[in-house]
């Protein structure tokens, strides 16, 4: 009887491959325009300078009498009030004169500085303000015009991701529309006889999925428009079918199980079918099976990309943050595709595993006194155990490695759910 061996036919490739393999890979989105206060979660596809200047005039920076320097203390005549908003006519202020003004309020005519009303005394006739400590400087609490931000200055580049505090820049300088890139649209489906949806009493055997809520929730979260395609069962006709319709919705495809070496796992087979399988293996735990392809819609004839997740809701969870988060990132236009890493000191001894890096979910938390991030172990890293991932805020990069890391050994760790 002849013995053929059961491995796969995919190379065992490192994560920083996959990682390089999937984003040369992707070509941009389209550019679109959007509303600057419609901007959030974009990503420019243009530099940004500022239509005016900030502030747009000279602005006083407290409450008090705008003047013109030099000013000695004594009682100075008041010319009027200036107040915050329009003001069509501003009294102008000649040389030993004051005007009331507040925060905020645009300098009038002539005057140049402003004394706090901290400095000043009442006199008892409304017509006059005693001063009692004169100006240092000319502009003295004045904010000039441009002195935050000039016209013409570049504000946000292009490639940058834009957050709260840059869609309130856009407006703070006059920017009404901008250029961003389209962000893709993703589809999911979760293959598996054994899932069943949350709602459903599972018979025995079979468990709710929990991939695809998680992975729809993490897409949301990103501002990622999705089509949910459900549960698909583990039958070679039935996953092609679904991968066929995704091509037509979605320019990213995310599958979840069905890509190990079972008798019943038919993904890698149909994506072969479809398009091509860039890699089918990648030397990580969890995730060994992650697989990444590309293909194309039949109709539009654009480019799509594909990638299979293992089943188990932590693999699917660590490659989602590892592989896919980069991958929308780059199609998003992003400059940086991949998410932010710091160093970390642990504060337990880990046992490395001496075959694969080991993205070990972890809460990072901040030492005050010694100004260093500190990693804490979310407890048994079982592919399967939702709650290692439940509190983590990093992913830790342990090295494959026959030994254990000892507490305080420093180690780099990806921050997750960052959008910068
Ligand atoms: P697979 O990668 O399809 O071989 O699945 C590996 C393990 O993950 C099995 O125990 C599955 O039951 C489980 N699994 C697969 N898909 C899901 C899912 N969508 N939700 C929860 N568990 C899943
Ligand atoms: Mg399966």
């Amino acid at each position: 009887m002849s013995q053929v061996p059961r491995s796969s036919p995919y190379p065992l490739i490192e994560v920083d491959n996959a990682l390089s393999i999937a984003l040369s890979e992707a070509a941009l989105c389209q550019v679109t325009q959007v509303l600057s206060k419609e901007a959030l979660g974009f990503v420019a596809a243009e530099h940004i300078y500022s239509k005016s200047p900030f502030p747009p005039f000279k602005a006083s920076l407290k409450d008090g009498y705008a003047v013109r320097h030099p000013l000695t203390p004594g009682i100075k005549q008041l010319v009027g009030t200036v107040t915050t908003g329009r003001s069509k006519e501003l009294p102008p202020v000649n040389c030993d004169q004051a005007a009331y003004i507040t925060t905020g309020a645009p300098l009038p005519p002539g005057a140049d500085s402003v004394i706090p009303v901290e400095w000043t005394l009442e006199t008892g006739d409304p017509g006059f303000v005693m001063i009692s400590r004169g100006t240092q400087v000319s502009g003295q609490e004045v904010r000039q015009i441009g002195s935050d931000i000039s016209q013409g200055e570049l504000i946000i580049s292009e490639g940058s991701y834009i957050g709260v505090t840059e869609c309130a820049l856009l407006i703070n300088c006059g920017v009404e529309t901008v250029q961003v890139y389209k962000r893709p649209k993703v589809a999911v489906f979760s293959t598996g006889n054994e899932l069943v949806e949350i709602g459903s009493s599972p018979l025995f055997g079979e468990v709710y999925d929990a991939n695809r809520p998680l992975i729809i929730a993490a897409l949301q979260r990103m501002n990622i428009e999705t089509v949910d395609l459900g549960i698909v069962k583990d039958d070679e006709a039935h996953v092609r079918g679904a991968f066929e319709r995704a091509l037509e919705l979605a320019d990213i495809i995310i599958t979840s199980g069905g890509v190990s070496m079972g008798s019943h796992d038919y993904v890698k087979n149909v994506l072969e079918q479809i398009g091509k399988v860039h890699f089918g293996r990648v030397r990580m735990k969890p995730g060994k099976p992650l697989t990444f392809a590309t293909a194309e819609s039949c109709k539009s004839r654009s480019k799509r990309f594909i990638v299979g997740l293992p089943g188990n809701p932590v693999s699917c969870y660590v490659c989602f943050y590892l592989l896919v988060v980069p991958l929308i990132r780059k199609l998003s236009g992003h400059s940086k595709p991949h998410l932010p890493r710091v160093q970390a000191e642990l504060l337990d001894p880990i046992r490395l595993d001496p075959e694969r890096p080991e993205y070990h979910r972890s809460i990072l938390q901040w030492d005050f006194e010694r100004h260093i991030y500190q990693a804490k172990s979310t407890g048994d890293q079982s592919s399967s155990r939702l709650l290692s991932a439940t509190k983590a805020n990093a992913l830790l990069i342990l090295p494959s490695e026959n030994k254990t890391l000892e507490k305080g050994a420093l180690v780099s760790a990806i921050l997750l759910e960052c959008d910068k």
